[in-house]
């Protein structure tokens, strides 16, 4: 009996407890909070010091759209009709990621850093904020899988703001990777050889500190996917007729070469 009647008292000081909060809470609360998609206001008041691995999950769901939709120059940003839809499992790196469903999907015509690189980090995060908790849809080109059995895709999402966007273009745009073309598939070529000028000429990501005349002139070859410091070993043995001579690096690379891994130019 004493126990019941104990019981029934301790209830009711907590629904007064509980009747109590709710009213300070309604009462102290001078505006609604922001629905979570709501854009922060465009003057963000100093953020206290996050930990980076409590905190990078929320930003890299809101971050991308604000500083993606600076388009200054085309990409194939509208998801084909074709597109296959996917979901993402874990993001590799910069141009890697894995499916849900296993699958390894290499994104065609970038190449980003690799993981001992000092850019591999912020490349691989930029590609969770955008393909991580969202569905992906994969265009292919000419070639489906490449010799280590990993699906060639174009990658793109649609922000919750509304943009489509490829993947492999903002990557390149943002300068977390370089443009590497690799024939036959070549369907985007052109504009992401436009995606990877911007990042230049705004000296985002990895050419942020890249020096462009670090020699006097570099050179390739008409169907090779490099260019190359003069004295580079893998040209050796090029006849000198055949090699293409590019004034600086920035000219290579508006034509599309990459920097040679061997000779780093
Ligand atoms: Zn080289």
């Amino acid at each position: 009996m004493r126990k019941t009647r104990t019981t029934a008292v301790s209830i009711a000081t907590i629904l007064l407890a509980l009747a109590a909060l709710i009213v300070y809470a309604l009462g102290g609360r001078s505006r609604p909070a922001p629905p979570p998609t709501t854009p922060k206001p465009l003057t963000p008041a100093p953020a206290p010091a996050p930990t980076p691995e409590s905190k990078a999950p929320v930003e890299a769901a809101r971050q991308p759209s604000r500083p993606l939709l600076k388009f200054k120059t085309p990409a194939p940003s509208i998801i084909p009709a074709g597109a296959r839809p996917a979901r993402v499992q874990r993001v590799t790196d910069g141009d890697t990621i894995v499916l849900e469903d296993g699958r390894r999907v290499r994104y065609i015509g970038i190449d980003s850093p690799e993981r001992n690189d000092p850019l591999y980090e912020q490349g691989k995060r930029f590609n969770e904020s955008l393909v991580l908790n969202r569905p992906v849809y994969l265009e292919l080109d000419v070639q489906q899988t490449d010799p280590y059995d990993r699906l060639l895709a174009y990658v793109y999402v649609r922000l919750e703001d509304g943009p489509e966007l490829c993947v492999n273009a903002e990557i390149l745009r943002q300068g977390w990777a370089r443009l590497y073309t690799f024939p036959p598939n070549v369907k985007h070529v052109e504009t992401f050889g436009l995606c990877q000028k911007e990042a230049i000429d705004e000296r985002r990501g990895m050419w942020k500190n890249y020096v462009f005349d670090s020699e006097t002139y570099f050179v390739g070859t008409r169907n090779g996917r490099a260019y190359h410091r003069p004295d580079c070993r893998m040209i050796a043995g090029v006849r000198p007729e055949t090699l293409i001579k590019y004034a600086d690096a920035r000219q290579a690379l508006e034509a599309h070469k990459s920097p040679c891994r061997a000779c780093k130019p």
